[in-house]
């Protein structure tokens, strides 16, 4: 086989102009949340059209600060999709509240909206549902559920900046949204994550509890509750507001790379769906191989061949802590998030692809398939 480079699952698009902005800030010598976390609040808060936006650490201590400032805590129940990367699972864990499992739609790998009510219970006191791989899930029957049974919504939109449905963003549709700027994700400063509300009591809490639990009163620092430090540095701040500068682009790049892949896939994948009027950002491009296919050792082979794929994400009460903790039956009751997390396929989809490597991935996994 000819000497072609290795095409890993994701590599995050930096360019020298990024290199630059960062430097500048290193250079200045101002380092923690300043100016640039501001104006990174509120370039993301304008395009996002939200009230308000609060950069952290991390998408993890987004979704931890969230639950914190709703006082969700010990003896409460947060609906929460079987399927997603664990850290909204652990979160709900490590605030002392219960997850409670809803299967997903094999469709669009989101939260089964029609199984929610029935998860429902007097301790149940938000749904947190994720918008999976930069899709969204059904956030306005999410939302219209939680108004009737009185509950918080809070959108772990962490793969999903720029997803869409009818013309409104992810992240702006709940009591507060939650990103991640992880190198996996669309746009990354390393580690990083964001916070949106519409709420100015929340987004003040959210503020005075990511760092230290300080509030300015009159130009005053002062100690008005326990907090974390869960700030985000203004270099990091700088990589976002740099790579955010050609963001529509980004997403645009990929939609037509995952076009191609819908277009040139065999029929032996179940491909993803975009629901009308949604729009997906593709974050990963997600897609199950069929019942004959053996995912693991088409992981292996493909990496071998000289492309990185993995599995998508976890059938969270399937794994150890939670299985053991919650002994929850995944194949009665969690079939479909128990389905993409054993045939689940993440194929490389990223902004430095072009559509002959693309076309090269295809070659490649069919070969692979086929062997
Ligand atoms: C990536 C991710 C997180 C965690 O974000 P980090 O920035 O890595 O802490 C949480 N939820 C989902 C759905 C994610 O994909």
């Amino acid at each position: 086989m000819a000497e072609t480079p290795f095409i890993p699952l994701m590599i995050p698009d930096i360019q020298q102009q990024d290199i630059d902005a960062v430097a500048d800030v290193l250079k200045s010598g101002m380092l923690v949340q300043g100016e640039k976390v501001d104006q990174l609040e509120k370039n993301i808060a304008d395009y996002l059209g939200i009230k308000h936006a609060i950069a952290v650490s991390n998408g993890t201590a987004s979704l931890h600060l969230a639950l914190h400032v709703l006082g969700i805590g010990r003896g409460d129940e947060v609906i929460i999709p079987a399927l997603s990367y664990i850290a909204t699972a652990n979160v709900v864990e490590l605030v002392g509240a219960t997850p409670i499992f809803v299967d997903i739609d094999i469709k669009t790998f989101n939260i089964d909206v029609s199984k929610i009510e029935q998860a429902i219970t007097p301790n149940t006191k938000a749904i947190m549902p994720v918008h999976e791989f930069g899709l969204s899930c059904d956030i306005n029957e999410v939302c219209r559920i939680a108004k009737k049974h009185n509950l918080f919504v809070i959108e772990d939109a962490a793969c999903a900046l720029g997803a869409k449905v009818n013309d409104q963003f992810t992240g702006t549709f709940g009591d507060i949204g939650s990103f991640s700027f992880h190198p996996r994700k669309a746009i990354t400063s390393g580690e990083g994550g964001l916070l949106t509300t519409n709420n100015d009591e929340l987004a003040n809490r959210l503020r005075i509890v990511r760092n230290h639990g300080i509030e300015l009163v009159q130009g005053k620092m002062e100690f008005v509750e326990p907090g974390f430090n869960y700030r985000m540095t203004d270099f990091q701040a700088a990589l976002v507001l740099s790579q955010f500068q050609r963001f529509d682009k980004t997403i645009a790049h990929k939609q037509v790379l995952a076009e191609l892949y819908i277009n040139e896939l065999s029929k032996t994948f179940e491909l993803p769906i975009v629901p009308i009027n949604y729009k997906h950002t593709w974050q990963s491009f997600h897609i199950l191989v069929d019942d004959q296919t053996d995912r693991d050792e088409l992981i292996t082979k493909m990496k071998l061949a000289g492309v990185g794929v993995n599995l998508g994400a976890q059938c969270i009460p399937n794994e150890k802590y939670y299985k053991q903790k919650y002994k929850l039956n995944s194949e009665l009751l969690f079939p479909n998030a128990l389905k993409a997390n054993q045939k689940g396929l993440v194929l490389p989809l990223y902004e430095k692809l072009t559509p002959k490597l693309i076309m090269d991935i295809i070659d490649t996994l069919n070969k692979t398939i086929d062997e």
